[in-house]
């Protein structure tokens, strides 16, 4: 018999020494030595249930036993013995002589000899998450005082094991987590407000020499290369990767993100091999089109003779089909040469200008095209913005192929609005808009990439293109730190938008 004062005083010490601990087996090792050592049993036993009832972690009463053994046991008392009655009922039960109850199992070989037991749930959220079981020699050892003491343990058990359990999974998840990003073989770093790294996974820590996080950014090897391009990308956050050439030539894109409790993660991804390639690939182009280029002009030089010949009416139109043919190669040429000039950023002249005279000039050289398409413009070109950033010459050519395209892909007697504005932001924004035939939402993305030409679109067929305009207008733009993109629906128009960042306006007087 067990008196009230003692189970009271009890239960707040084993309460505080269940919390003790958030590891799982220290827990469940506590729980059943007290318990075992508060009433007085010879042994016990105790299990954690999933939420399927599948035993998860066990202590047997009996652990001398080899391990296969132990799991067929617990498999036979959780199917057929006492531990699975009372996991199914969620109920405590008092066994008091063993041998005249069925539900208790004698296990083959065993030494120790139980004629009294008491099995109470550990009971969490309506939910059976395991069930403690103990053992007594003698005969109704275990009354009812026992029973409700055990229950009330139980109770504190049931938390301190969904606790120590959960715990245990986050640090597995965590493990496995850290265990991941720390064997992927791109460098990853996580540095803090005031730029000490407090995360590197094992390719970043090759790649810095570094020793221990905790070291400012700027103290590690090629530190400040980074740094650099934090700083840039903080900047412009529009702009997603910065390259870095680090010391030893390898080509690293830079990604950065802010995340508000970890602080700024940073990957470097090695695309040395990728430069190569482009640099390869831009040479080919250069090479090539260079080869093209003489022998073309050599043939548009002759046509261009012929065409003061006295010509059949048939000579005649063979010829005009020629000069098309070779007008159409050069231009293709043109571009490619352009985009493979961009795109290797070969381009180094840039300077502060004018969008809107820029987007004016371009308008005058294309009135006689609009004119012959009888087509009408309006246009929104407000003085005095700030400057943006760039090469004239490129900005001419991104503002042509826009208004270009909208010429060529509407209609007879279409309208076309040209604007160049200041976003709220500050950011300066061009936009091109027509009332044509509109580009399909699956393709919208697509007619940036090069030579795509939006394939399904009604007459489309007889518009000479090459596919690369749209291509030279998003290098260009994202070269500058800018983004462009289309809104269009069909059958009512295109919406081409570009947005540039601003350059300070200058204090200085003309
Ligand atoms: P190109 O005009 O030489 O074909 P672009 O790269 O300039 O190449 O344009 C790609 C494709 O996008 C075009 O072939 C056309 O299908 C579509 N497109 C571009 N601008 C417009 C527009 N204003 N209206 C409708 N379709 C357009």
């Amino acid at each position: 018999m067990i008196s009230h004062a003692y189970s009271t005083e009890l239960m707040h010490t084993i309460s505080r020494q269940f919390n003790a601990s958030l590891d799982l087996n220290e827990v469940m090792g506590r729980v059943l030595q007290l318990t075992v050592k508060a009433t007085g049993a010879m042994r016990g036993s105790l299990f954690l249930l999933d939420e399927q009832g599948h035993v998860t972690h066990y202590i047997l009463a009996r652990p001398e036993q080899a391990p296969e053994i132990s799991q067929q046991n617990v498999a036979r008392v959780m199917a057929e013995g006492l531990s699975g009655w009372v996991y199914r009922r969620q109920q405590e039960v008092l066994v008091g002589d063993t041998s005249t109850d069925e539900r208790w199992i004698r296990l083959n070989n065993d030494t120790e000899t139980t004629n009294a037991a008491l099995a109470v749930p550990l009971l969490y959220q309506d939910r059976v998450n395991g069930v403690l079981v103990l053992h007594h020699e003698q005969a109704h050892f275990f009354d009812e005082s026992h029973l409700a003491l055990v229950t009330s343990i139980a109770g504190q058990a049931a938390i301190a094991v969904e606790n120590a359990r959960l715990f245990t999974q986050i640090k597995h998840e965590r493990e496995n987590l850290e265990a991941l990003i720390t064997g992927i073989p791109i460098p990853v770093l996580v540095v803090d407000a005031q730029e000490r790294i407090i995360f590197s996974n094992k390719a970043a820590r090759q790649l810095f020499l570094l020793a221990h996080v905790g070291e400012p950014l700027l103290a590690v090897e090629g530190g400040a290369a980074i740094k650099t391009a934090l700083d840039k990308t903080r900047q412009n956050p529009t702009q997603p990767h910065i390259e870095i050439r680090w010391p030893d030539e390898r080509v690293f894109s830079i990604s950065t993100n802010d995340t508000p409790r970890l602080g700024t993660v940073i990957t470097l991804n090695d695309i040395t091999e990728l430069k190569k390639l482009d640099e390869m690939k831009t040479v080919f182009v250069e090479t090539v089109s260079h080869d093209l280029r003489n022998p073309l002009a050599t043939i548009h030089g002759f046509a261009t003779l012929l065409q003061r010949e006295q010509l059949s009416e048939r000579g005649r139109s063979n010829l005009a089909g020629l000069m098309q043919g070779v007008t159409q190669i050069q231009s293709l040429i043109q571009n490619l040469l352009d985009l493979a000039r961009i795109e290797a950023k070969m381009d180094e002249q840039v300077e502060s200008c004018d969008l809107v005279e820029i987007t004016g000039e371009v308008l005058a050289s294309l009135e006689l095209q609009l004119a012959e398409k009888e087509m009408t413009l309006t246009a929104d070109l407000p003085p005095g913005l700030p400057p943006v950033s760039g090469n004239p010459l490129r900005l001419s050519q991104v503002v042509a192929n826009l208004v270009g395209n909208a010429i060529k892909y509407t209609p007879r007697g279409g309208r076309i609005f040209v604007g160049v504005n200041r976003e709220e932001d500050g950011r300066i924004r061009l936009q091109v808009s027509d009332n044509g035939p509109g580009i399909p939402a699956e393709d919208q993305d697509q007619i940036f990439e090069k030579f795509y030409r939006v394939p399904t679109m009604e007459d489309s067929e007889w518009i000479e293109g090459t596919g690369l305009g749209l291509s030279i207008v998003k290098a260009v733009v994202e070269g500058y730190g800018g983004s462009v993109w289309v809104e269009s629906e069909l059958g009512a128009g295109s919406t081409f938008i570009c947005i540039f960042p601003a350059l300070p306006v200058s204090d200085e007087q003309p």
